[in-house]
């Protein structure tokens, strides 16, 4: 099917229409077969590593949990962004142990933080190929249970359009997820092809609205009605809602004001190493960082 896809691009470049696929003239096959092979080996030696991205009470302004984003910066090609890797590794089924990387080292860095006092929840994107990975909530207990950590402090983020795929496997995975006390979280909310009978039937605990949405809140009366009226019924259907991509100060006033519960975006701080995470919580804590004037004043 990949191949009738080339040939078809190729045809409709072409004057008469038909295309024989043409593996030399294929120009995506070599490189992603080398990108997968890479990322293969990135996984087993352990060469990935997460950036992490607080998740903040606009109200509050307490710092109660983060989302583990993955980096992979290539041998020869340099920082490989997510969007150009994630899917490619859906594709070949690689996800499945990039996600199982990704929890362990997530779960393990959440255990180091709760133990220097910092008790967050962490936020781990599932794909929409871990769906139908019968064995990764034994996977996802037994690194529980390494780490010590209560299933709690484990949220889920799966995006609507990869639920609306296939609905029945995915209420059935993440039905036995929740089952066993984690929470799950509805990423890119607004943009999928909703359907709240489905969502009704799973149990979700966050709904995470999309970043276009969020980008011109500030400036757009009819964003601003979309995202108050996202809000309002996350509220009335028990789900906690969270803003991503809050860019500037008056948006994530907006939020506050809205009644979000949780924003996460750029003006907050972006994704962080460990390290730089580490220096986030003793700044924030001490009440440096900028937003938290305006923040002292209200
Ligand atoms: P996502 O789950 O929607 O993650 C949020 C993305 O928005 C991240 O991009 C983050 O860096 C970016 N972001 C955060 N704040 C802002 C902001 O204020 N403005 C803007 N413009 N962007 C912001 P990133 O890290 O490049 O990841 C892209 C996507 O790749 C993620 O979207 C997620 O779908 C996927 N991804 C990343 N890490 C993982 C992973 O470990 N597993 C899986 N399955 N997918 C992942
Ligand atoms: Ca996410
Ligand atoms: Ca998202």
């Amino acid at each position: 099917m990949r191949h009738a896809d080339v040939a078809v691009l190729d045809a409709r470049a072409a004057e008469s229409h038909i295309r024989v696929y043409n593996h030399a003239a294929d120009p995506h096959r070599p490189e992603r077969l080398s990108l997968m092979g890479d990322l293969k080996i990135a996984i087993e030696q352990d060469a990935l590593a997460l950036a992490y991205q607080p998740k903040l009470e606009p109200r509050t302004g307490r710092v109660v949990g983060a989302e583990a984003l993955v980096r992979w910066t290539h041998p020869r090609r340099g920082f490989v962004p997510p969007d150009s890797f994630i899917p490619l590794a859906e594709e070949t089924g690689a996800i499945r142990h990039l996600t199982r990387w990704g929890l362990r080292r997530a779960l393990r860095q959440t255990a180091d933080w709760a133990a220097a006092g910092h008790d967050l929840r962490m936020s781990v994107n599932l794909s929409v190929r871990d769906l139908g990975d019968a064995a990764l909530p034994d996977r996802i207990d037994a690194l529980l249970e390494e780490t010590g950590l209560k299933p709690d402090r484990l949220m889920l983020e799966i995006t609507e359009s990869a639920i609306m795929g296939d609905p029945e496997t995915a209420v059935a995975l993440l039905s036995r997820l929740a089952d066993r006390g984690m929470d799950l979280s509805i990423d890119d909310f607004g943009v999928g092809q909703s359907s709240f009978a489905y969502l009704r039937r799973l149990p979700v605990r966050e709904i995470k609205i999309d970043r276009s949405f969020i980008r011109t809140l500030a400036e757009t009366a009819q964003d601003q009605a979309i995202v108050g009226t996202i809000i309002k019924l996350g509220h009335s259907l028990g789900y906690k809602v969270t803003a991503e991509g809050v860019e500037d100060g008056p948006a994530l006033a907006l939020l506050a004001e809205m009644g979000c519960d949780l924003a996460q975006g750029y003006y907050i701080a972006r994704p962080l190493t460990p390290a730089a995470f580490t220096d986030f919580l003793a700044r924030h804590a001490a009440g440096e960082m900028p937003w938290q004037a305006r923040e002292a004043r209200g």
